[in-house]
């Protein structure tokens, strides 16, 4: 059961919703959003309905939630939420955000050089890995603070908003200060103190899911974002293992659909570690803008076979400006623009 506030609710109103919902025995969970203030009430359904909660002081509504998921479902808002990032970018609506950039920073030169080439051809937000949750400890890290630097001076000199990977708790405040949003990655999706500390912020995060969670698993830690306070929250498919060993991983174009019936949450699809193939991108990227994607995230990169991670999959920029030119049709039979 979800109770939503009014605008108006006061802090006296709150509390006398706690006191007696708490003297029922009731575990009550309060969200307090820069729009509006929530109270997610947790217990058996008799002890929910024994008060009349609705003619409470300070009380909007209130919902029952079938759900697990109480704050990402449909049944908690019907509408889409739309996402505002950075001052001209809308996440969610009819238009397609894409986006691109490679997957490790490697050089403030290779990112600005690379960046100038996604942006002509139409990207909105540039990506790029700072901070690089691989499978080796051998293998290249990232450049930590020095590469969030490149990538914030190149989204400043572009107009571009960014996207870079936060993995420890620790370093929200640190990733926070140069990006437009938090990337959790699909290895982070259960790394429950990461998602407590990214709910406690104000800024848009896209949430990837892990690699072997179900549907609910990843929208349940959606919700620990939202139950902390942020509502900017993007779901992002970027494949799931299965026992096919071609491709590096399965995308799961199931998943964009079933998350937008059962979240009103904007969804992204990544189709570069989806795939783990760049001649599979372009295919995967219209498979996903056709089945209704917000948004697609893809790794580009100038030299692949340079790439300190992930040069397989990245496209090089001419592909990925040809790829944009056939989601643009796509995206046109389906509605929407890109
Ligand atoms: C990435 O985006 O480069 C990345 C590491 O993604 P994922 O968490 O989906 O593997
Ligand atoms: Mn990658």
């Amino acid at each position: 059961m979800i109770i939503v506030l009014k605008s108006t609710a006061t802090e006296d109103n709150i509390q006398h919703i706690l006191k007696r919902v708490e003297q029922l025995g009731l575990k009550a969970n309060i969200s307090r959003g820069v729009e509006r203030t929530v109270i997610g009430l947790l217990g058996p359904e008799d002890k929910l309905r024994a008060i009349p909660l609705e003619v409470f002081p300070g009380v909007d509504q209130v919902i029952p939630v079938l759900a697990p998921y109480k704050l990402v479902s449909r049944e908690f808002k019907k509408d889409n939420s739309v996402i505002k990032i950075g001052k001209d970018i809308q996440l969610g609506g009819s238009k397609i955000i894409v986006m691109a950039g490679p997957c490790s920073i490697e050089s403030l030169d290779g990112l600005r050089s690379v960046a100038k080439k996604i942006k002509q051809a139409g990207a909105n937000v540039l990506r790029g890995g700072a901070f690089k949750p691989r499978t080796s400890p051998y293998d290249f890290q990232g450049l930590g603070e020095d590469g969030l630097k490149h990538l914030a001076q190149v989204g400043k000199e572009l107009g571009m908003a960014t996207i870079s990977e936060v993995m420890d708790p620790r370093d929200v405040g640190l990733v926070g200060k140069y990006v437009d949003i938090f990337q959790i990655g699909a290895r982070n999706m259960q790394n429950f103190s990461l998602l407590k500390e990214i709910g406690k912020t104000k800024k848009p995060a896209m949430l990837k899911r892990g690699m072997s969670a179900t549907i609910k698993e990843w929208l349940m830690s959606a919700e620990y974002l939202l139950a902390n306070g942020n509502y900017d929250v993007m779901l992002c498919e970027r494949g799931i293992r299965t026992f096919e060993t071609y491709t590096r991983n399965t995308l799961d174009i199931n998943a964009v659909a079933v998350a937008k019936q059962l979240s009103h949450l904007p969804v992204i699809v990544d189709p570069s570690h989806g795939t783990g193939r760049w001649g599979l991108v372009g295919s995967a990227a219209k498979a996903a803008v056709a089945a209704g994607c917000d948004g697609l995230m893809i790794e580009v990169h100038e030299n692949p076979e340079e790439a300190l991670s992930d040069g397989e999959q990245s496209l090089v920029p001419e592909n990925f400006n040809s790829l944009m030119k056939d989601l643009g049709k796509i995206a046109n039979a389906v509605s929407r623009t890109i």
